[in-house]
């Protein structure tokens, strides 16, 4: 028997607002930070999880990890695999930390973290990362892994179950094709507002050269600014002559692209305006941006104003650009709504904002009955490890499409993780297939020697103030 005996947790913070990666119209100055949890055993099993910050209050959700963790100590780790939407519940059912929540903010994305690294250990006890082991369950097994609370009335149980008993037969095609092929993958690197025009420029022919298809630009701060990058982006997509030599342009009417506003050779633009307008403004500024023919929006208002997205997205019907969002909502009851009132063309979710796995689970599954292809956030530090497995599970076990679908990718601080992600050389991820890397999410302990904050190797003698002046 193998019991849980503890956690450490680590404030690990990587200095990027000096360079000014994953700057947007919101969040101007970002230090990407990861809040670290490595549950212990009595065994040499450890599991690894994380959620994602970008700077001050890392160590709030340190705190709040701790709090949550602390319910998982002494229980045994096969009672708690063998029911890991159970275990979900008993995580998330402390009577008096429910009070700062509930299943929102800080107490949510910790729960988030310690989930997640339950089910890191789960995948390493079996020998297998994390998407094998559960597109290997049972259709029943995924269920139970999932949390239905508050969602039954979009989704049950039973239904849930006979979605995935017609998915089935194809499992096994499915995982063979993804590991040939890749995931389709878009690129977000290229267009952060802090970048200049030459940057953008230089970083969109590479990601072109690299294979990616799918590209996405920051906007929201000047119209004038956004029209001018937008064009410059779809003037280098949109040209044959930087394509990967001997490739074919992709056909903008296939299957695959169709509704995307495609180009020529195929290439699609979306935008991103990181919630900075009310919902007429967000109708108005993006209908002038209809000359650069992105697919969708991603996130034009408050996060959680699920009739203000539907708002959003009728207005712009008649432009041709869809809605998307999710990076922020914060639970699954949010993207329930958000399907429930057609209030998005893609759902965004994110892997550790919502409590983990099993919460994930919950929202794939709603997803898929809804229609609605997901389009999981990434970036950040850490998210690309982990949203690979995410879209997996969702092609292989649970919706079955993958070609319409994009996942983001964000060349920064791959080099911190055991396993990190890759990219092929179609511009498409790479199926993780080491069988000790869980939900690969293990960080070099070099790296949290170097950045934990405030007195890893890099921030001892600079702190906040020391970093300002050196910048
Ligand atoms: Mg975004």
């Amino acid at each position: 028997m193998v019991k849980i005996t503890g956690y450490e947790t680590h404030d690990v913070r990587f200095p990027t607002s000096l360079t000014g990666d994953g700057t947007d119209a919101m969040n101007t100055d970002c230090d990407y930070s990861s809040a670290y949890v490595a549950l212990l055993t009595d065994s040499d099993l450890v599991g690894y999880g994380m959620t994602f910050t970008i700077g001050r209050g890392n160590e709030i959700v340190c705190a709040a990890i701790k709090e949550v963790a602390k319910r998982l100590v002494g229980k045994d780790t096969e009672s708690l695999f063998a029911d890991m939407g159970k275990a979900w519940d008993y995580m998330m059912a402390d009577p008096q930390l429910r009070w700062i929540g509930p299943e929102k903010g800080v107490i949510h994305i910790a729960s988030g973290a310690v989930n997640n690294a339950l089910w890191d250990m789960y995948a390493r006890s079996r020998k297998k990362p994390l998407w094998k082991l559960i597109v290997d369950f049972t259709p029943e097994e995924l269920v139970r892994s999932a949390t239905f609370r508050y969602i039954t009335d979009a989704i049950t149980r039973e239904e849930a179950l006979a979605m995935l008993k017609e998915k089935e037969a194809g499992k096994k095609e499915r995982e063979e094709e993804v590991k040939r092929v890749g995931y389709p993958a878009y690129v977000t690197s290229a267009g952060w507002l802090g970048y200049s025009d030459e940057k953008v420029a230089r970083l969109t022919k590479e990601a072109v050269a690299q294979g990616f298809n799918h590209f996405k630009m920051k906007v929201g701060a000047s119209l004038s600014d956004d029209l001018r990058r937008g064009n410059l982006i779809r003037s280098i997509i949109d040209d044959p002559q930087f394509l990967p030599p001997n490739t074919t342009p992709r056909d903008p009417k296939s299957p695959a692209l169709q509704g995307k506003n495609a180009g020529p050779t195929g290439a699609v633009l979306m935008i991103d305006a990181n919630q900075v307008w009310d919902v007429p403004e967000a109708i108005e500024y993006v209908s002038a941006l209809q000359e650069i023919r992105p697919w969708f929006i991603e996130e034009p208002t408050a996060p959680d104003d699920v009739l203000g997205h539907a708002a959003v997205r009728k207005g712009l019907k008649g432009v041709g650009i869809g809605v998307a969002t999710g990076e922020h909502a914060h639970n699954r009851m949010v993207f329930k709504q958000l399907l429930q009132a057609e209030a998005v063309d893609v759902a965004q979710i994110d892997s550790c904002r919502l409590a983990g796995v099993s919460e994930v689970l919950a929202v794939l599954l709603m997803a898929a009955k809804f229609g609605v292809p997901v389009c999981p956030h990434a970036g950040g530090v850490g998210l690309c490890e982990y949203v690979i497995h995410l879209s997996l599970i969702d092609y292989i076990a649970i919706s079955g499409t993958m070609e319409r679908n994009v996942l983001e990718f964000v060349d920064h601080l791959h080099e911190h993780f055991v396993t990190p992600c890759s990219i092929n050389a179609q511009g498409r991820y790479n199926v993780p297939m080491n069988p000790g890397e869980g939900y690969s999410i293990e960080m070099h302990k070099s790296s949290i020697a170097e950045f934990e904050y405030p007195n890893g190797t890099y921030w001892k003698g600079r702190g906040e103030e020391g970093k300002a002046a050196e910048a």
